[in-house]
């Protein structure tokens, strides 16, 4: 670590920052016991607790006193080594305040108010398939939306603003341009396998008692690295990963009795989550550095985790013979090339998060695609039943039989997160990018899988990306790690390579 005579203001600095931190991780922590052990009868209280919370950190962060220390602390640092952990907070933090300082507590409040109507209106709209039970409150948000972009201005896009809040740095110029070379080779894909016979999976729809699911899934999860004593997994309806500290991330699953693969694959979804942040250097705790990159970033360790190693041939050649001795009336008889053929089977859904490696994408940039029409006003909220619908036919061969399973399922634009759904995908690039060049510096990586061993994986992982926290912008992250930006190379060729082995194209 550096050696400095920490000034003054960056002390004032870290000690307002940390005050934000615990308020933030209370708030976390109130929202994780509400997804998981809080009674009914809670959620009145909480709610209020909650935007307490909240309404107290923002206060805090986005005060004049931040701002005097935040000056008073760039010049204290002026002379730092641009990597160094006092560098990189205070150019953080000035970023991060100056951003948020833009925008006027009455259009924060603004929000706020019509994002949590409109989740209500939302799940309502969803449970009777009527568009036009949300089409108002949507039309509402996106002129908050829009009016958020205007602060911001002069930017190159009004979709800019919006995605740098997930992707700090990002533009969409690049998504497009990323998602304009992935598209018809993608497309290409799915059409290829579309013509082939799908993937038996039956055996994975049978009965399978939920605690030995459970305990199955700690297993696997303990052989990946996950410090129990660093934190611990509960169940919740969506599962979801979130962090007090290093020192104690909490993951939650769901297990369905009928179907293996939601709890077996979302186990370790999760805990590619939590590798993450619990890999993140001890000296960036409570401050703005303590905790993943990006949202992007942290979907490529949670991909990376559950596909590119946990539906891999050489993990399951040992943990299926584990799975078997553990549900040997069900999977007794399937060998490895069943198994494996059946948890990668491509079938294309209406259902973004039912969708299988090869489809996935196709979801996000029919999403992406739509929401920037939306925020430029290419097209409007009554048009945008009929576009999703089109897009879907056109890219999936698929037509939303009513808006629940189509325009309605994603939670995302109720809350007003514009920017968001195109980070999925960027982790799927980001892993495939990530395991490229793990697998040139770990020649016998797939040996090590196959026994078991993910130390060294998970070592890699913790030297290149997690120790970094988020001193840096993730494309440079990326950069850093890899020596290149974005690109969706890598996964192309991990997709074509292996989907045109498993159908023979
Ligand atoms: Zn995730």
């Amino acid at each position: 670590r550096e050696v400095t005579a920490m000034g003054k203001q960056l002390r004032g600095l870290r000690r307002l920052l940390g005050e934000v931190d615990a308020l933030s991780r209370a708030a976390a922590l109130l929202s994780w016991d509400q997804q998981t052990y809080m009674p009914k009868g809670g959620a009145e209280g909480r709610s209020l607790q909650l935007s307490t919370l909240s309404r107290l950190a923002h206060q805090r962060f986005t005060g004049t006193e931040t701002g005097d220390l935040l000056r008073g602390a760039e010049t204290e640092t002026a002379g730092l080594d641009p990597d160094a952990d006092d560098a990189c907070l205070v150019r953080k933090t000035g970023r991060e305040y100056r951003k948020q300082t833009r925008v006027p507590g009455d259009w924060v409040s603004a929000f706020s108010r019509t994002t949590s109507l409109a989740h209500q209106e939302w799940i309502q709209a969803r449970e009777q398939a009527g568009y036009s039970l949300f089409q108002p409150r949507l039309e509402e948000i996106l002129r908050l939306r829009r009016g958020y972009a205007g602060f911001f201005t002069p930017c190159d896009h009004p979709y800019d603003p919006l995605l740098d809040d997930f992707e700090p740095g990002l533009k969409t110029a690049q998504v497009a341009s990323v998602f304009g070379e992935l598209r018809p080779r993608q497309e290409e894909l799915a059409r290829a396998i579309a013509e082939k016979t799908p993937a038996d999976n039956r055996f994975l729809h049978q009965r399978f008692d939920e605690k030995r699911q459970w305990e199955l899934g700690l297993e696997i999860i303990r052989a990946f690295g996950f410090d129990f004593d660093r934190g611990r997994q509960d169940r919740s309806a969506h599962p979801f990963t979130t962090a007090f500290g290093r020192g104690d991330v909490r993951i939650t699953t769901r297990m369905q009795p009928g179907y293996l693969g939601t709890g077996l694959f979302g186990t370790m979804h999760e805990a590619g989550h939590a590798l993450y942040e619990q890999g993140v250097d001890p000296a960036l705790e409570r401050t703005p550095l303590g905790g993943g990159a990006s949202l992007a970033l942290h979907e490529s360790q949670s991909r990376l985790w559950e596909n590119l190693v946990g539906r891999s041939r050489c993990f399951w050649k040992s943990c299926l013979p584990r799975l078997a001795s553990v549900f040997p009336g069900q999977l007794g008889g399937v060998d490895l090339e069943r198994f494996y053929r059946g948890i990668n089977r491509v079938m294309p859904s209406l259902i973004r998060v039912e969708a299988d490696e090869a489809t996935y994408n196709l979801h996000i940039m029919i999403r992406f695609d739509l929401e920037v029409a939306l925020i430029t006003g290419d097209l409007d909220t009554g048009q945008l039943p009929g576009a999703w619908n089109e897009a879907y036919q056109r890219t999936l061969g698929l037509t939303p039989p009513d808006h629940a399973v189509g325009v309605l399922q994603d939670v995302h634009w109720s809350g007003g997160m514009f920017g968001y759904f195109p980070t999925y995908a960027l982790g799927n690039l980001i892993a495939s990018q990530l395991w490229e060049e793990v697998r040139r510096d770990i020649p016998d990586l797939d040996r090590q899988i196959e026994s078991m061993d993910f130390s060294g994986l998970l070592s890699w992982l913790r030297e290149r990306i997690h120790r970094h926290g988020a001193k840096f912008e993730p494309l440079d992250l990326l950069r850093r790690a890899l020596g290149e930006g974005l690109s969706p190379r890598a996964y192309l060729g991990y997709l074509e390579t292996k989907y045109g082995e498993l159908y023979g194209l």
